[in-house]
Order: C-alpha cells, then structure tokens, then sequence
C-alpha cells in the first residue's frame, strides 16, 4: 500500500506540476500578447497594501454577505492549508511524520483544525449558493447563466475532498496517535478520532497512506487540469487575481470608474492634433488591448456578479459584462498561437508574418485570427455589435467585480475603433454627433436658445442670471454654474436648472453662468467612442472656463449634469484643466448646512431616490441628495431595492440617451416598475438625463393607468425649492 501510494503520488505531482507550470509561462506570454502599458505599475507600496486589503479584507466579495465570508474561509484555507500538503508528502514516508517544530505545536494544530473545517464548510455554502441558482432552474437570473458549470464544480468539489481528506487525516492521526480523550489539538476531529481509536496499529498507518495519497492526488489532478485549460478562469483567479489588482488601473484602489482612459496607441496617448501615420485608434483586434485587459480576461472568475448587476443584461439584452469578458478570453487563448508565432495584421488588413512563422500554427488559431473583434454571429464576430451597443456604462459591473475587472474601458475601446475607423454604430447616433459637430449640443438647437431659461426665470420669478464676464466681474464670481445641454435646453431639465438658480440666489451666492460661450462637455460623444469630438469640445470648453475663470478668486465649478460634472472633474485634467467641481445637491446641502436655505414648508408624500450612476457610482456621491431630503418636512423617504452602490441605471448612460432601445425591456421601465413597486407619490433623481428617461416612463404607465396621477418625477432642487420658497400669503378672512 505504501510503495502504491508514494509512488502514484509522486507521478501525479510531478505532472500536474509541470503543467501547471507550463500553463502559468503560457498565461504570461498570452497576457504579453497584449499592448504595451506604462501606467500600472506607480505607487508600489499603495498597491501592495490594495492587495493585502482587497485578499485579507474581501473587501469587495464581503459586500454579498455570506458569499464573500465563505469565500474568505475557502481563500485563506487554499493557501495556509499548503501545510496540509507538505505534511500528506511526509506521511506517505512515515505515517506518523508532522512537519518539524510547529507539527505538535498546540496553536498550530488548532489553526490546522479551524481552518481547514471552515474551509470545508466554506466550500460546502459555495456549493449549496451555487445548486441552488443553476441556470436550469433560474434562467437569466442566474449570476451563473453563461458560466461553465463544470469547471467550477470540479474546482469546489476539488477543494471539498481535499477538506475532507484533511479532516480525516487528523482524526486518523489522533487515533494513530492514541488520543484516549478530548484535547483541544483535535478541537473539531475529535470524533473522527473517536470512530478511528478501535482500528490496528498498522490499518490506521495503511489508511494513512491511503488519505494521504487522496489528498495529493486530488491536489495534483487539479494543477493538471488547469495546466491544460489555462483559460479556465475559475481556477487561475486563485493566482492571477493578485496581479489583476495589483495593477489595476487607479493606484489608489479606487475602482476603474469616473474618467474614461485617454486614447492611447501602442502604449502612448494619442496626439488627436498630430496623430502617428501607425496610430490604431481603439482596439479592432484583441492584441490591442493593453496587456492589463487580457489579464482582466484571464482573471475572470465568471462569478456573475457583474452579470447580476447589470441593466443590460437584466432587462433581456445580448450585453452580459461576464460574457463579453469571458468571450474576449476565450478569443484571445485561441488566437494566442497565431499571435505569439508572430502573426498579426498592419493597418491595411495585410499579414506581417511569413508563411514560414506561420507553418507550425494549429488551423484553429489561424482561424480564430480571421475572426473580426465585433461582428454578427454572421459575420462569425467575437462580440456582437449588439452587444458592445447595449451597455451604458453604468459601472454596476465594474463596481462589483471582486478581481477588478475594467469591464467599461475594454467596451468603450472597442467602441472607439467602431466609431473612428469603421463609422459603424446605431444610426440614430449619428444624429447626435451631427448636432455637437454643427451647434454644440445634442438636439441642434441655436446656441443663443441656451439663454432661454434664463429669460424665462427673470420672467417668471424677477431673478437675474449673470453671464460671466459681461454681467459679473469674475473676480466676484463665487461659483461658476455649468448649466450643460440639457438643464439649458430640455424643458423638463430647465425646471431643475431654474430650481438651482433660485436656490442659489435665496442664499446668497454670487454665482455666473457661461451662456452662450458653453458647450457639449463631451460625456456622450466620449462614451459612444467618438474620442476626436470629445477632444474637440473639451478643449474647447477647457480654453473656456480657463478664461472665463482667470480673474475669479477660485475655480469652482458647479453642474447639474452628473456626467458633465464627472466629465469636467476626472476628465478635463486629462486635457489640461484643472478645476475644483461640485454636483449641485453638495452644494445645496452645504448651504441648508450654513442656514442660507431653510427648508420650512412641508412636502407631504412618500418619496424614492433614484442614484444617477454618474453621480454614485461614478462619483460615490450618494448622501447629499438623501440629506436634503431629509431636511424636507413632510417627506417620506424609501429606498428601492436597488440604491446607491446596486442602484439601477435609467438608460441613458454611455450615449444610449441618443440610440434606441429594441432589445428586451425598455431599462426606463425596469426602474419605474421599481420605484411603482413601493407606491410613491414622488420619485427623486439628481440628474437631467435620469429625470427624463423616469418621466417618460412614468407618463407611459400613466397612460397605461398603472401609475397614480399625482406621481411626481423630479429634481432633488425642485422639491427644496417648493420647501424653501415661502407659501403664498392666506387671503385675510373677511369680516362677516
Ligand atoms: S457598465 Fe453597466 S450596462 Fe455596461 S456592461 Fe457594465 S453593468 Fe452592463
Ligand atoms: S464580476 Fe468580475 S470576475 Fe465575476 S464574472 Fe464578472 S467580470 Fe468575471
């Protein structure tokens, strides 16, 4: 029995070893296959201490409760539990071996017996979550719809018969032993040492070598089954995930949200005045994602959380965020041999490789490497133009991946190249980009219309909006207020942005607008992968307010627009300007703070708050507004399901606003019925974009009589404005 087990042990191991070796060299050269980036690696020490939170803490798993604890325990268990290992090795040799001076060592043995029971038991819960939502049974619901089921069922039965084999072992070395009674080394085993006590000398040793030669086999089956699928994510996150956050693209830890990344070819950003004659304007090939995306690709876990989360996919679109990753991967492992035999393609569409590179290249990689990035099923493409087209860069995924996925930079990259270079995405577009080319604004309307509002507000309430530079001094200039497109031109947005005004003047604030002088800050144009447009008008807008802001004692910058807010804050550094900006419900929640605004008269009714995702999110701006409405007598608040980091978009985001929406549930409606669900008589947004796509769906259901009449959609500004503004007068009574 011995000699069997050494020497079946000892092969197992040295194969699955060596593949797994082997697949780790292969991952590396995959993952090099990718475009150089120079951006990941500054700040050492802030992303070694990322790390060490993110693995130690779970911090990102720990926000899905019981999941992420199991996890914890299964994590932690895969590597301290490596003792188990080496001490399986020494029994096969003798069977009463422990590791030398930490083997009896009580604290030792007690870690031993915690972590691997809680291992076990980790697992287990993982196991049970998992029967429990199949695809078969839960549909799209799934988180793990799309998923491989059985490579992540072979790698938590791996980890819970090799739990299992641990358990054994110890109550077959208590009993080897000759425990006689209760001690605290065998805190949880003890009654397998009970079970076991009645057995020979030498059947307990046999049995010994028995579990033991179990155990590593079980090990080592598992090193070679992932040596030989090294595109089996849900196996190689256990190594490649450390690396994945290390480099993640904030080095602060922050997640990949707010700012898009600056347009780069060949690792450098593009000069979009002056561009390289090799420039390659987003990404028409996997191996133009920087090496960091194949990585995020390789890492993928295909846990579903993004999936979950996402409103594309919730309201039956093609778009899953784990399946585009896990497509990508897939794309880019089995176009890898072509790739690393030094195939690839010039800007012509022409092959640099010589036929004599190319002999020994397997057909299906040459294939593979003739399939187009995006493209129909058709057209035999990666991703589905579909697919790329339903996402509106919500960050739901991003936000809740636990290995730090970029999922919204590898979209809107290959967006960039569609848009650029190919001129293909929804034509209703087109449109839009038109209108931000001819007049600066998405609708086409007269630059001069954007002061409307502003008559408007003196006609309706006396109040007087200053121009900067030609009403006001700058130097007086407290806030300069970007009023963007819509608060300018959409008559639903104008309420908010008239609200904001007057709120601003109630208490005080020398605040200025730019009038006629602001355009387009970009988000849309940017997002729907329009890079030269959004360099354009940023650096239009950012000459701009630098000038308008020159004299004027700060540049502060108050929007609105949460996505010309996050447009103007994380993105116009990118171009030059440096700006200190607030979203409008900061600012109003620090002057009710002050008590320049006393909000008195009550608002009576039940009220839900919607998070724009560029605000949250994007932003994690997420209390003012809640704040605000706290401080609003009368109101009362209710959460939906889905708030703040799990907020729901609305549909507008990442330049959907301007597309339509044919696929699957209208996302407007998803979120109404939401809001519908707790009975509100006002749904409370902060942003333009969202107040319109709300409304809209809110006037449908009323149509349809599934909503209340008296349903209010409105700007968290609006409902301080009818709470701060003074009720008019009682009419005297008359004297009888
Ligand atoms: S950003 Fe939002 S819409 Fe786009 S893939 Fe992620 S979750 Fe889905
Ligand atoms: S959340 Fe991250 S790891 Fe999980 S499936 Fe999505 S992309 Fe993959």
């Amino acid at each position: 029995m011995q000699l069997a087990a050494i020497v079946i042990s000892l092969v197992t191991t040295v194969i699955g070893t060596a593949l797994a070796a082997r697949a780790a060299a292969y991952i590396y050269r995959v993952v090099m296959t990718g475009a150089p980036d120079t951006t990941r690696t500054g700040n050492p020490v802030q992303r070694t201490k990322t790390v060490a939170v993110e693995f130690l803490g779970h911090t990102r798993m720990n926000k899905w409760g019981v999941v992420g604890v199991a996890h914890w325990f299964v994590a932690v268990g895969f590597f301290t539990l490596v003792s188990t290992l080496v001490t399986a090795f020494g029994q096969l040799f003798d069977a009463e071996w422990v590791i030398p001076v930490i083997g009896h060592w009580l604290p030792f043995e007690i870690f031993t017996e915690l972590v691997g029971t809680l291992t076990t038991l980790g697992i287990a819960t993982l196991i049970v979550i998992r029967l429990l939502s199949l695809p078969g049974r839960a549909g799209r619901k799934s988180r793990f719809a799309g998923s491989i089921a059985w490579q992540a069922f072979y790698v938590e039965y791996t980890i819970l018969g090799i739990g299992i084999c641990i358990m054994i072992l110890r109550g077959l070395e208590g009993a080897l032993a000759g425990v006689e009674s209760y001690e605290a080394a065998y805190l949880v085993s003890y009654p397998l040492v009970v079970a076991f006590r009645g057995l020979s000398h030498s059947t307990l040793e046999n049995l010994i070598y028995l579990v033991a030669m179990l155990k590593i086999c079980i090990s080592f089956a598992w090193a070679a089954t992932i040596g030989i699928n090294p595109s089996m994510g849900v196996a190689w996150h256990r190594f490649l995930a450390f690396f994945n956050i290390y480099f993640k693209r904030e080095e602060d830890g922050d997640v990949a949200l707010g700012a898009l990344r600056p347009m780069t070819s060949g690792g450098q950003p593009i000069d979009f005045e002056d561009p390289a004659e090799d420039a390659t304007f987003g990404v028409s090939q996997v191996e133009h994602f920087a090496w960091k995306g194949i990585l995020d690709f390789s890492t993928c876990t295909e846990c579903g959380r993004c999936q979950s989360q996402c409103p594309a996919w919730n309201t039956g679109k093609p778009l899953s965020p784990k399946l585009l990753i896990m497509s990508l991967r897939e794309h880019a492992f089995a176009k890898a041999p072509y790739l690393l035999a030094g195939g690839g393609k010039d800007a012509e569409g022409n092959e640099i490789a010589t036929p004599e590179q190319l002999a020994n290249v397997p057909a299906a990689a040459l294939a593979e490497a003739e399939r187009p990035l995006v493209g129909t099923a058709e057209e035999n493409g990666v991703i589905d133009p579909d697919v790329l087209w339903s996402c509106t860069t919500c960050g739901a995924c991003v936000e809740q991946c636990p290995v730090d996925i970029e999922h919204i930079d590898h979209i809107v990259d290959m967006r960039r190249y569609q848009v650029m270079i190919e001129s293909s995405f929804p034509t209703e577009a087109g449109t839009m980009l038109k209108n931000l080319e001819n007049k600066g604004n998405p609708w086409g309307m007269a630059t001069k219309a954007r002061l409307d509002w502003v008559k408007e507000l003196k006609k309706e309430t006396g109040i007087e909006v200053p121009v900067i530079g030609e009403d006001i001094d700058p130097a007086e200039v407290e806030y300069l207020y970007w009023v963007g497109c819509a608060g300018a031109l959409e008559d639903r947005a104008k309420k908010t942005t008239k609200a904001f005004a007057e709120l601003l003047h109630t208490a005080g604030v020398k605040f200025a607008i730019l009038g006629k002088e602001e355009t387009c800050s970009g988000d849309s144009p940017r997002r729907l992968g329009n890079e030269f447009l959004f360099q354009m008008l940023g650096a239009q807008n950012v000459e701009t307010l630098n000038a308008a802001l020159e004299d004027a004692p700060t540049k502060r910058i108050v929007a609105t627009c949460p996505h010309c807010f996050n447009t103007i804050a994380n993105e116009y550094p990118q171009l030059g300007g440096h700006f200190e900006v607030i979203h409008h419900t900061q600012l109003l929640q620090h002057l009710i703070d002050e008590g320049k605004l006393l909000p008195v008269n009550p608002v009576e009714g039940l009220i839900t708050y919607h998070d724009p995702c560029y605000l949250g999110r994007h932003n994690k701006v997420y209390s003012p507004p809640r704040e605000i409405m706290d401080k609003v007598p009368g109101l009362r608040q209710q959460e939906m399901h889905r708030h703040k980091e799990r907020g729901f978009c609305c549909g507008a985001g990442g330049a959907r606003m301007w597309m339509e929406e044919r696929i699957g549930k209208r996302i407007n409606t998803e979120r109404v019925d939401e809001a519908l669900s707790l009975n509100p008589d006002i749904v409370s947004t902060a942003c333009p974009f969202c107040l319109v796509m709300l409304s809209d769906s809110v006037n449908g259901k009323k149509n349809e009589g599934a909503a209340k009449e008296h349903l209010k959609v409105v700007d968290v500004a609006q409902l301080l404005l009818d709470s701060v503004k003074a009720l008019p007068a009682e009419p005297e009574p008359v004297e009888a």
